[in-house]
């Protein structure tokens, strides 16, 4: 999409190509190149947020106050456009997408003082405590109890689908602090660490084979009350705050459209097996064409929502519709790509990782050695975050008016 950049924003965009150019280590880019789960291991995504950390731009959608960058809206998309177009991994956004904004608009000072240092820093690696077995779209039923006993909360229960559980020094959980209220009143935002002898981290593998997600049992685990986010029962305010930076807090289309451009850089190499090279069939050429025009509309959205912020207006349900087209979108690219790589698409190597000295020999290309479990993986984006149906139904209601 064309977008007319002031000139302070182009000598922007110069500034933060020029450092990508010169900071960003081909390590890192081929680690997130071939990484073929949803998240980038912590190896690969934290040397890149110390990189980002020690230039002061690690925080770019914080309060300035609070360690933030102060760029406009326009700015953040330019970063994470470029970031997109030089490779750059993403960012883990539990500390600093998630809870960190939770803890800018609701911790108290000496809550900021205390957490806020080690999410920009990185030695604090969260995890989120939200979905429970029997409570996922229907979040609100969730069950995991917090008992006042003098100053520490006893936390008892279980939290599933934690993404990277098993890296991380803290938890940020909804619990259940009163069970004699409307069920939505009766939670409350508890930070928790999990180096305690009450929580257990047992793994769950994805259908790749990959080690993402996790089990947490918590057993009289215990956290201080000074733990506590707002106040008690003001836990489901503040998970509505905070999904709605999970659904709409990055630009998805920049990231989208670089593998777009991969994919058609890919067809002209791929033969169709009748007349050249598959990008010359018109089939493949339109069903290509519909995803890049999808993703330049999802840019546009994603665009009014920044505008939006630059108002100082809050996205609401606008997100979920970012949500449920950038999901849709990157997963309507992984089919793509395994249809144009053929049988080399077909490889699902179980070592990891697939980067570095160790890394296995691919067939074919190392593109077609991580595309299947792209593929397997990214189903889940259309689960987390609140799968499609929840989000068609918040567009339906709040949107549509239906
Ligand atoms: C890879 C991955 C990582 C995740 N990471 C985390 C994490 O770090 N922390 C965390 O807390 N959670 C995490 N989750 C959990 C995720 O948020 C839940 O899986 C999701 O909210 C769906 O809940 P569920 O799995 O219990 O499915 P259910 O809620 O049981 O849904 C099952 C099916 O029913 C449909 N459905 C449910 N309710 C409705 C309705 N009202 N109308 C129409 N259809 C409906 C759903 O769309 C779905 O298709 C992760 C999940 C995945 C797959």
């Amino acid at each position: 999409m064309d977008m007319d950049f002031s000139p302070e924003d182009v000598a922007f965009r110069d500034e933060v190509r020029t450092f990508l150019a010169e900071n960003l280590p081909e390590r890192i880019r081929d680690g997130a190149r071939r990484t073929p789960g949803v998240f980038v291991e912590p190896d690969i995504g934290m040397e890149w947020h110390r990189i980002l950390y020690e230039k002061g731009w690690v925080a770019y959608h914080w309060p300035e106050e609070d360690g933030g960058t102060n760029w406009t809206p326009t700015q953040r998309f330019i970063f994470e456009k470029e970031c997109a177009l030089a490779g750059a991994p993403s960012l883990s956004v539990l500390g600093l997408k998630l809870v960190g904004p939770v803890i800018c608009e609701f911790g108290t000072p000496e809550q900021k003082a205390k957490f806020l240092p080690g999410i920009l820093s990185g030695e604090d690696y969260w995890c989120q405590g939200y979905s429970e077995p029997g409570s996922g779209s229907d979040l609100a039923s969730l069950k995991t109890s917090a008992r006042l006993e003098g100053d520490e909360y006893v936390i008892n229960g279980s939290k599933i689908w934690t993404t990277h559980a098993h890296h991380a020094n803290w938890i940020f959980a909804l619990v259940r602090t009163d069970n004699a209220v409307k069920k939505q009143q009766g939670i409350s935002f508890l930070l928790v660490p999990m180096d305690q002898p009450g929580v257990e981290v047992s793994p769950i593998l994805s259908m790749s084979g990959d080690h993402e997600v996790n089990q947490v049992f918590f057993s009289d685990a215990r956290s201080h009350v000074d733990n506590r986010i707002g106040e008690e029962g003001q836990g489901w305010t503040i998970a509505k705050f905070l999904l709605e930076n999970e659904r709409g807090g990055s630009c998805h289309a920049p990231r989208l459209l670089k593998s777009i451009e991969g994919l058609e850089e890919l067809a002209t190499k791929q033969p169709s097996g009748v007349n050249g090279a598959i990008a010359h069939d018109p089939r493949f050429r339109d069903r290509l064409a519909r995803v890049r025009l999808n993703a330049e509309a999802l840019e546009v959205t994603e665009l009014r929502i920044l505008a939006d912020l630059a108002k100082g207006r809050r996205p609401g349900p606008q997100t979920s519709l970012v949500k449920l087209l950038g999901s849709n979108i990157g997963q309507d690219i992984d089919t793509l790509r395994l249809e144009l790589l053929g049988h080399d698409g077909l490889q699902l190597p179980l070592e990891r990782p697939l980067y570095g000295n160790e890394a296995p020999e691919p067939v074919g290309s190392e593109y077609a050695q991580v595309a299947m479990g792209n593929y397997l993986n990214n189903r889940a984006w259309t689960i987390f975050g609140g799968s499609d149906e929840v989000q068609k139904n918040i567009i339906a209601k709040t949107v549509l008016g239906l």
